[in-house]
């Protein structure tokens, strides 16, 4: 075979892609794959779907690209309408994009460029969890929190004030309530230190993605940062790129803790993987002081061309006719079932955490101390390796700010039924025993 000029990544050849339906995928050797990760955690609707394939089409003959400064055009305007319906008005202003980090790296400019506006321009700095991932763009991979990925950058990005989020697994204070209010006297102390009024906006992922393994947060820590952001004056981003649009069960993860943000990223579900298409979701206050001050300094080609909102559009319109949420609640118990089913087996399995059909897993080397295994064994890529051997699809990542540790995703897409949630369960139950039987 001809050595590929893709570089995406070392690493042993990839099979093949040869067709897709539904939750399954099948390469050109005829083996077939059951999705348990949506791809990127974006196919959320599953391949091969009619309706989105022809409101695709039927916008592809009426036009493809238009762009955004010279014409409006009827799918952003549809779209944008039912994202802030989506918010219940709270966040009335959308921009669109075509990635998460374009979305993220629009927050942060926004973010800026308002209080810029208002007088303050010495609010420069950004704060963000360690570990997060916001993106790859310099803007957005300066506010993560990721070391392997930042390392040969953080010369050259802008950087942000790293602080830990709770750690419901690992924390050593004497209980949950604890260890909250401990967070968010850290992080109060890290901001007290770094000069409160130095600070545009405080970043977020509402439940951890890749970078953390599906880390949760919860209603107390995310009520004490939008206070804090309240008393400093500085805004809060939520990063709902990932968790947006249905992931959680919810149709954004911030709805779960009845805690809003003043700016949201969303994207990858959006396009639902029929086509990239991202969205930043603002307060209007914030979106009318910057227009005042001569406009947003900011925009890309493809921004909220008729064809990506169309498709986001077709998307949000399926999900809401076809009631997906509920599908993602139950299906989402019948997934932690059988994952804790999975922990109570096997003693590596340090940790099952997760809402909706967003769940991780997290792998120890010794589940009362909650080591990891050595980073050397590169556990995190066997057991993906397995699951994918017995045709299962899963998302492995370092844990532990991708120093050693490991875990995966299991974020099937949400229109996933029970008896492909039961076939998810099998292979990966294959995957483990023999995983079992090499670390045992
Ligand atoms: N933010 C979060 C939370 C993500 O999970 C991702 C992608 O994994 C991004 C931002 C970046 O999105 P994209 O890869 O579409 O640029």
């Amino acid at each position: 075979m001809d050595p590929s000029p893709l570089f995406y990544q070392a690493g042993p050849a990839l099979p093949e892609i040869s067709h897709a339906q539904g939750v399954y995928l099948w390469d050109d050797t005829g083996r077939q794959y059951l999705d348990g990760c949506s791809g990127a955690i974006s196919c959320n609707l599953g391949h091969g779907r009619d309706d989105i394939r022809d409101a695709m089409l039927a916008q592809l003959d009426r036009v493809a690209f238009t762009y955004r400064t010279q014409f409006e055009n009827a799918p952003a305007v549809a779209l944008a309408k039912a994202l802030v319906g989506l918010t219940h008005g709270q966040l009335e202003k959308v921009f669109f994009v075509s990635s998460g980090s374009e979305a993220v790296e629009s927050a942060l400019k926004l973010a800026r460029q308002y209080f810029v506006a208002r007088g303050e321009p010495q609010r420069r700095r950004f704060v963000s969890l360690r570990p997060s991932y916001h993106g790859s763009t310099l803007g957005a991979l300066g506010v993560t929190g990721y070391h392997p990925l930042e390392a040969p950058f953080t010369d050259i990005t802008i950087g942000s004030l790293k602080v830990a989020g709770p750690d419901f697994y690992r924390h050593t204070d004497a209980d949950d309530t604890r260890h909250v209010a401990r967070v968010l006297a850290d992080t109060r102390t890290a901001i007290e230190a770094a000069g409160p009024d130095t600070i545009a906006a405080f970043v977020l992922e509402p439940v951890g993605g890749a970078s953390t393994g599906a880390r949760m947060l919860d209603r107390a820590y995310l009520e004490g940062i939008r206070a804090l952001c309240d008393e400093y004056g500085c805004l809060l981003i939520l990063d709902e790129v990932l968790t947006g649009i249905g992931r959680t069960g919810a149709w954004f993860a911030y709805q779960h803790y009845g805690v809003t943000p003043d700016l949201l990223a969303t994207a990858k579900g959006l396009g639902a993987g029929y086509y990239p298409v991202g969205a930043l979701l603002a307060r209007a206050d914030i979106v009318e002081t910057v227009m005042a001050s001569g406009g947003f300094q900011h925009g890309h080609t493809y921004a909220g061309n008729p064809l990506a909102c169309a498709t986001g559009l077709a998307v949000v319109e399926a999900m809401q006719r076809e009631g997906v949420l509920s599908n993602v609640a139950a299906r989402g118990r019948e997934l932690e079932a059988g994952l804790k089913a999975l922990q109570a087996r096997f003693p590596w399995v340090g940790d099952v955490r997760g809402m909706g059909l967003l769940w991780g897993v997290e792998l120890v080397a010794d589940p009362v101390t909650k080591a990891p295994f050595p980073a050397e064994h590169n556990y995190f890529a066997r057991i993906a390796a397995l699951a994918k051997e017995e045709g299962l699809l899963i998302y492995p990542r370092r844990t532990l700010d991708g120093l050693a540790g490991d875990h995966f995703l299991v974020t099937p897409p949400l229109i996933i039924d029970a008896a492909d949630t039961a076939e998810l369960l099998d292979r990966l139950e294959r995957a483990m025993v023999r995983f079992d039987r090499e670390v045992a």
